[in-house]
């Protein structure tokens, strides 16, 4: 599985459409301080899934859309694609040989997720990464900064680390919303039971 392009457009420092071809290789992105080459990873980060608008070195969400220059209008929207190889079978739930997650944020609020170019909702892009060792928690991405926050980190904090490296965080999640939904389930008891209770 490698990284085989990203196509960022209207994200941060990227008005124009602009893409970048990825090889089986190591890839290494240089350039002055301040052109824009962390950005590129924040956009990885941000179409898989990000949410958080400090992680992604910005105030609000907003703040991913070209803001606009002196010379340049900002624009009303971002958009960035990443597609992935799939050839060695990495995502088991897709056939697909290459795999293609589109994120696009309006200015408005609205936000629009596409795997394979087909409409889907953040938590199928969430579920897609988890267990790959990719995704917006993976250790497969590491920030600046991100080696000092995972030693000086609580304990707890380090083993989420390793439980997204061992697999078990998709187990988490299932049963943390199963628990919600069990927590629903006996108020609407407790809610029946009154009404019975009323009736009798
Ligand atoms: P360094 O080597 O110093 O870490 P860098 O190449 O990683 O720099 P980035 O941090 O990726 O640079 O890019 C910073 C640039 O992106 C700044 O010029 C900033 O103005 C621009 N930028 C960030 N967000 C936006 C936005 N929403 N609209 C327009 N430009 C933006």
């Amino acid at each position: 599985m490698y990284l085989k392009s990203l196509e960022i457009q209207g994200f941060k420092s990227f008005p124009d459409k602009t893409v970048l071809q990825f090889g089986e290789d190591i890839t290494a992105i240089v350039g002055p301080n301040g052109s824009g080459k962390s950005n590129i990873s924040d956009a990885i980060r941000w179409v898989m899934g990000e949410q958080s608008s400090k992680s992604l070195r910005g105030g609000k969400m907003e703040d991913v859309i070209f803001g606009g220059t002196q010379k340049r209008n900002q624009l009303g929207f971002a958009q960035v694609t990443l597609v992935l190889d799939n050839s060695g079978g990495l995502f088991p739930a897709m056939e697909e040989s290459e795999i293609s997650v589109t994120r696009r944020y309006y200015r408005s609020g609205d936000s629009e997720y596409y795997i394979n170019r087909q409409s889907v909702r953040l938590r199928d892009v969430m579920e897609l990464f988890l267990d790959t060792g990719l995704g917006k928690e993976g250790y497969s991405i590491i920030g600046q900064g991100k080696i000092d926050e995972i030693l000086s980190a609580k304990s707890h904090e380090r083993r989420d680390v390793f439980e997204q490296a061992a697999g078990i965080a998709r187990y988490r999640n299932r049963k943390e919303e199963t628990e919600r939904k069990l927590g629903r389930t006996e108020d609407n008891l407790v809610r029946i039971n009154d009404k019975i209770a009323e009736l009798e």
